[in-house]
């Protein structure tokens, strides 16, 4: 079952920012994970270009310190022979993106844009250099339209700033060749949400609010915000997880089958249920910060949220929960508890869809009755685990127990899971297939902005502090009482 690699066409990737944190970790271990798979073509170039005189020399001792840090043993011993080859596609350039060093002899390296190699230029700097590196290419005519932006997040700070680099790319770029990327969409899981829901008969018709009571999506982080801390602390969960990841996944769970799997078909799709979303009625929000475990036993990993940022009056939030309506024929009447945090007691994203309970029950009120519960777990474990109702084994009457239906796809499928590309590798090559079905389109992320910027501003005004919880905990006392409000309660983190 192991999949065919078709190599992707020739291209030249520049990478700015290619001395940085992601591209270290993420972006040149997944060019080189498809290196050695063979979907590079032999002519395919990746060049680093960030401040600071290195040297492809350089460069490339410090791409091969990184790529034996990030790569695992295993990985390295089968695919350690491979390492000098993919080192030697690689080249450095000291580029400032504000100022005018570098671009001519990026220019004179890149030669002019042609038909028959794809160009990308990556964005892996931080959000302030995004439009200084957009206005540079186009100045130095380096681009056709042929060619290909990838922006990292975060893609602005509210619907203002989203707006304004939506403004200032589109000044140089069409949408199709602007790539937004959020690496949770690339996530081998994500994707299957749509093939969960729309390659199977069976969940589809009861995909709605007459069959669904309501929805749960939990992505839990056990990381604090560790070398993160002053980016961090400046955005807060709702900015930094749920206007992104959880909105996407969102959209995936509760958008209409697109008429087919093509990049505007699908984003047309998540575009309107974004837009279908309620304004967040202030008491069905929480926002939490961790704080030191009453049991906490030492040690760096324990500090405090506030600790951390080095700042003992910081109100920004690292846990949000809240509850959501979606306005349309398919969802009223049926919530949606979206929930994220850091220092939680487990890492786990999963989606729990609990359908309502049988009108009638035949067997009477002693027999019990559970709901069926459809659980989809994007990490770790990847699969879905749906329950059922049977029927008590023994003597005794007819009582009535539930019992999973269990596939973890890493048991189904085995060493195809195992060797699937990570989110990086996937999206990469989307960008040079030219493929945006996984990347945010301008107005999806200006919608999901404008839904986030009235929550915020209402904290803004209040004066809004928030809660208070363990770290190694499920989160604040406040978030359960939301359910509770709703006689509901949430699945345990760990699924
Ligand atoms: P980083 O600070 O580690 O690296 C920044 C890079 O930009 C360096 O290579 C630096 O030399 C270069 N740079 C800085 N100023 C420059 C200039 N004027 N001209 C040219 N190059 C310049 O940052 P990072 O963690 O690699 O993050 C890069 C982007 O990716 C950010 O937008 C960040 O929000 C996003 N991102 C990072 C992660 C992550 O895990 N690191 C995850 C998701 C998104």
């Amino acid at each position: 079952m192991v999949s065919r690699v078709i190599p992707v066409q020739a291209f030249d990737l520049v990478i700015f920012g290619g001395t940085g944190d992601l591209a270290r970790r993420k972006i040149l271990p997944a060019l080189f994970r498809r290196h050695c798979a063979g979907q590079l073509p032999q002519d395919a170039r990746i060049l680093g270009a960030a401040r600071g005189a290195l040297g492809s020399d350089g460069y490339r001792d410090l791409i091969r310190d990184a790529l034996q840090n990030e790569l695992s043993g295993a990985d390295m011993a089968a695919r350690g022979a491979e390492l000098e080859r993919f080192l030697a596609r690689l080249e450095y350039l000291a580029i400032d993106a504000q100022a005018r060093d570098g671009w001519a002899a990026l220019k004179q390296m890149l030669g002019c844009p042609t038909s028959d190699r794809v160009r990308v230029f990556y964005f892996s700097v931080g959000p302030a250099l995004f439009a200084p590196l957009a206005e540079q290419i186009w100045t130095h005519q380096l681009a056709d339209d042929q060619t290909r932006i990838v922006v990292e997040k975060p893609f602005g700070h509210d619907l203002a700033s989203a707006k304004a680099l939506n403004r200032t790319l589109a000044g140089h770029f069409d949408e199709s060749q602007i790539y937004r990327i959020d690496h949770y969409l690339g996530k081998e899981t994500v994707q299957n949400l749509m093939a969960i829901r729309f390659g199977n008969m069976l969940f589809e018709p009861l995909w709605n609010s007459q069959y669904v009571d309501h929805i749960q999506i939990t992505v839990a982080e056990s990381v604090g915000v560790d070398g993160r801390a002053s980016y961090y602390d400046k955005s807060g969960a709702m900015r930094d997880m749920m206007q992104n990841h959880l909105m996407q996944l969102l959209c995936l769970i509760a958008m209409e089958p697109p008429a087919k799997f093509d990049p505007d078909a699908v984003r047309d799709e998540k575009l309107k249920v974004i837009r279908a979303l309620e304004p967040v009625e202030p008491h069905h929000i929480v926002r939490g910060q961790y704080a030191l475990a009453e049991d906490g036993e030492g040690g760096d990993e324990d500090q405090s949220y506030r600790e951390t940022v080095g700042d003992p009056r910081s109100s920004t939030e690292s846990y949000v929960a809240l509850k959501a309506h979606i306005s349309n024929w398919r969802w009223a009447g049926t919530p949606f508890y979206l929930r994220t945090g850091k220092r939680l007691v487990a890492r786990s994203s999963v989606i729990n869809v609990f359908f309502k309970d049988a009108p009638h029950s035949i067997f009477g009120a002693d027999a019990g009755r559970h709901a069926n519960l459809l659980t989809i777990r994007l990490q770790p474990d990847e699969g879905i685990t749906l329950k059922v109702t049977i029927k008590e084994p023994g003597p005794g009457g007819m009582r009535l127990i539930d019992v999973p239906l269990d596939m973890s796809f890493a048991q189904a499928l085995g060493a195809d899971i195992d060797g699937a590309p990570d989110a990086y590798e996937r999206l990469i090559t989307d960008v040079i297939r030219g493929n945006q079905t996984l990347f945010m389109r301008g107005d999806e992320v200006e919608a999901a902005w404008a839904w986030t910027d009235p929550i915020i501003a209402g904290w803004t005004s209040r004066g809004d502090v928030p809660k208070p919880y363990d770290s190694g905990s499920t989160g604040p006392g406040d978030a359960d009482l939301l359910m509770r409000r709703d006689e509901r309660e949430w699945r345990g983190i760990n699924p």
